[in-house]
């Protein structure tokens, strides 16, 4: 096939946050692909604050990437070789690609892979609104969080990939939608082109005052994504029955003392309140029933979905640590190809 292959794979374990030595650029030639095995040119690669929980040691939901291994990674790409009759040459897919050029994929992963059809949407939406991430939004808000009209959704990250998608979605069902984001531009926008009620600039509001403001009848959903203060300062402003959706806490997760737990967690007494964790994997069957749904509020203007891409594979160290510096506004990705 001639082609060659660039990677990053797991050279260390980082202790905070990762540092350019953690990660060894390997070249290495592509293979053709064998019974079962399909080839794919990656185009785009998803880069998520999980990426760092899985670089740890230990139990997870997920096995932790080895050291050595190619890290992993989301991603869209391109069959461009198939020895698998599920796939053709020219089909557009997503999955779990790898930090990597080209994927080789073995029958069993090739099960995980979606095609998608760029001609209807761009390609990085199937990898954003349309991906893992609006599928997090979609069941974190209304299977866990059970949110319905009239409740009160506040949600942190608000401008990130998944809490942008949780407001528009809880203003879609009738909520009214609070976000908690740093910096005056990543507000505006999420008031007024995504129409949330109101937002919070943690880095230069009082959040408790912002908070008792925006939601005069206390909180009935929390969707957090980031953990830490935040998360105990709406605690203490839930409503009675309110429903706190743990979906991530990135706060927290370069830490090098240790997590920073709640302490007004008796809010959950007082106030009937509950509190649950969840990973969107718990609801791969359900995937593209609720794929539809979030492609039909798109077609109808309801949805709308803002990339952060940036260009060339070889800024993956650096371009990660923009999430945990809030350099991101919308779903991070790096432009590996062109389509
Ligand atoms: P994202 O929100 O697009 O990007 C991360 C954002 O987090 C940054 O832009 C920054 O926004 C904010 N942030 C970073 N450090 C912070 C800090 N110390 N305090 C407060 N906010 C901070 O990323 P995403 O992919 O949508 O992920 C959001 C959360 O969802 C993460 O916690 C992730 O782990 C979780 N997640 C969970 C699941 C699941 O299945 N449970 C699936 C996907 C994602 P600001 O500029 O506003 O600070």
């Amino acid at each position: 096939m001639n082609l060659v292959n660039h990677q990053f794979r797991l050279a260390a374990r980082p202790v905070g946050l990762p540092k350019r030595n953690d990660w060894n650029y390997v070249e290495e030639p592509v293979r053709d692909p064998g019974p079962g095995e399909v080839l794919i040119k990656v185009l785009y690669l998803s880069l998520d604050p999980a990426m760092r929980g899985w670089m740890n040691a230990g139990r997870s939901y997920i096995a932790p990437v080895e050291i050595g291994a190619v890290m992993r990674a989301g991603g869209a790409g391109r069959v461009i070789a198939s020895a698998n009759p599920a796939f053709t040459v020219g089909d557009h897919v997503t999955g779990v690609v790898g930090v990597q050029e080209y994927a080789l994929m073995d029958a069993q992963s090739a099960k995980g892979l979606v095609k998608v059809d760029p001609k209807l949407l761009p390609l990085p939406v199937y990898v954003s609104a349309l991906g893992l991430t609006g599928l997090t939004a979609y069941f974190g808000l209304l299977e866990v969080g059970q949110a319905k009209a009239g409740d009160t959704v506040v949600v942190s990250g608000a401008a990130g990939a998944t809490g942008m998608v949780v407001g528009q979605i809880a203003k879609i069902k009738g909520c009214r939608a609070v976000g908690i984001a740093g910096g005056t531009e990543k507000c505006n926008y999420v008031v007024n082109d995504l129409g949330f009620d109101a937002c919070i600039d943690y880095k230069s509001q009082n959040v408790a005052e912002e908070l008792r403001k925006h939601c005069p009848k206390g909180v009935n959903v929390y969707f957090d994504n980031v953990g830490g203060e935040i998360l105990d300062t709406v605690l203490a402003q839930l409503a009675r029955g309110a429903r706190v959706v743990i979906c991530g806490a990135i706060s927290q997760y370069n830490s090098t003392t240790g997590f920073r737990g709640p302490s007004n967690y008796m809010s959950l007494l007082v106030n009937s309140a509950r509190m649950e964790g969840f990973v969107v994997f718990n609801y791969a069957a359900r995937y593209p029933e609720a794929a539809r749904e979030l492609a039909g509020w798109m077609m109808a203007g309801k949805l709308k979905s803002k990339e952060d891409i940036v260009e060339g594979f070889q800024t993956f160290p650096e371009t990660l640590l923009k999430l945990f510096r809030g350099e991101n506004f919308g779903k991070l990705m790096i432009k590996v190809a062109e389509a």
